[in-house]
């Protein structure tokens, strides 16, 4: 049988299989603040729990500690990116960026994605499986313990599609922000999706206080059609009026992520059919100049292009942000960082120039 996972058990769970086994029940407190608050590496590290305790927990259940085999530090600014080796030999990134308002991390939801987004790195080999909730903590809790700072934001806009794994993701979120763990504000969490219309409606029911984020990129079907599958099962007006519901729901501003692609869909007529679109949504739209991938041609607009989309939304009411290019000096978005590295490690060093500050090891896969 599969042992389990301790780190995914919420404090109540941990609670009941404590007292389940005989043990006192300040046990599963003092577990639960090694595993949540110390952010411990493993069970030798509870010294506060007898030896005989400790090895009975390493019988019963598996510990989730992912392990650094990659890491990126931009000379620019200091944004911190991470390849994670799993139990299975998968890898996995995220990112650390610092704000002045605080340090944000951008976790994985999933091991590769099976969305097809034409202009992502993250979805070129399909999905490779779901993350457990203990493996999207624990991307949180290694980059809290090597950066020594506090994490006060996360986003789940990394690789893969958090409402393809929809449970775990609410666990996590359930996990991250109890008060007796990491406690990050759940106003300081955010959730991006493709657009999958029953997961937006469940998640506006689940008492959750996040931001939902929707990638959008296109002002009408046709446009979004062609840069993303997912708007063939579901479209605009659909994913739309889910996204109303989330916010009459919740009280949530929306965020509508918009990659700008040049020729695509970042003319002044797409920018205002956009106005028409979301004019009576509760949200803002956060331009991304699109980071091109070598497997594909979609080519970035140029400054001046975004520049003028961001006036014309400006100027017509709807409150708009350029994405901050973070990193810029380190490869880019969504899972290019991961693909490169599965690649030079199956073809031999391909690209030759990965420059990794530190702790480079070389995984086993
Ligand atoms: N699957 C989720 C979250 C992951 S991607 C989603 O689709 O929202 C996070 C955001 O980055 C999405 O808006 C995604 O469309 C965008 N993105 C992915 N690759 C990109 C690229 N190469 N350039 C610009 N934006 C990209």
């Amino acid at each position: 049988m599969e042992k389990c996972d301790i780190k995914s058990l919420t404090y109540e769970e941990l609670t009941a299989v404590m007292e389940k086994q005989g043990e006192k029940s300040y046990r599963a407190k003092q577990i639960y603040e090694w595993l949540h608050v110390k952010l411990a590496e493993g069970f030798d590290e509870m010294t506060n729990l007898s030896q005989t305790l400790r090895n009975s927990l390493k019988e019963e259940f598996s510990f989730t500690c992912l392990k650094t085999v990659g890491l990126q530090v931009s000379k620019l600014d200091g944004t911190r990116k991470y390849l994670f080796l799993l139990s299975d030999g998968n890898i996995i990134e995220s990112v650390w960026m610092k704000y002045k308002h605080g340090n944000s991390v951008c976790i994985s939801s999933q091991v590769g994605c099976r969305m097809g987004c034409r202009f992502c790195a993250s979805t070129l080999d399909g999905l490779e499986r779901n993350l457990l909730p203990s493996e999207m903590l624990d991307q949180i809790y290694r980059i809290q313990r090597d950066t020594g700072e506090r994490v006060s934001n996360v986003v789940v806009m990394g690789s893969g599609e958090p409402m393809d794994n929809y449970d775990n993701v609410i666990r996590f979120i359930r996990l991250l922000s109890d008060s007796r763990g990491l406690n990050i504000s759940q106003r300081n969490i955010t959730v991006s999706t493709c657009g999958i219309v029953p997961g937006i409606r469940r998640l506006a029911k689940e008492g959750l206080a996040i931001t939902l984020a929707l990638s959008l990129h296109a002002p009408n079907d046709q446009v979004r059609r062609s840069l993303m599958p997912i708007a063939n099962r579901y479209g605009l007006e659909e994913v739309l009026d889910a996204c109303h519901e989330y916010f009459i729901r919740t009280g949530r501003r929306l965020t509508f992520e918009y990659s700008l692609v040049s020729g695509v869909n970042d003319n002044l007529k797409e920018a205002a059919a956009l106005v028409s679109l979301i004019k009576d949504q509760h949200g803002h739209v956060n331009l991304i100049p699109v980071n091109p991938i070598k497997e594909r041609d979609y080519v970035q607009s140029d400054r001046k292009a975004v520049e003028a989309f961001r006036k014309y939304l400006e100027d017509h009411g709807i409150a708009v942000t350029v994405r901050r290019e973070m990193g810029r000096d380190i490869d880019g978005a969504c899972g290019q960082l991961r693909k490169r590295f599965i690649d030079n490690s199956r073809g031999g060093a391909r690209d030759g120039d990965m420059c990794f500050d530190g702790h480079r090891e070389s995984p086993d896969l």
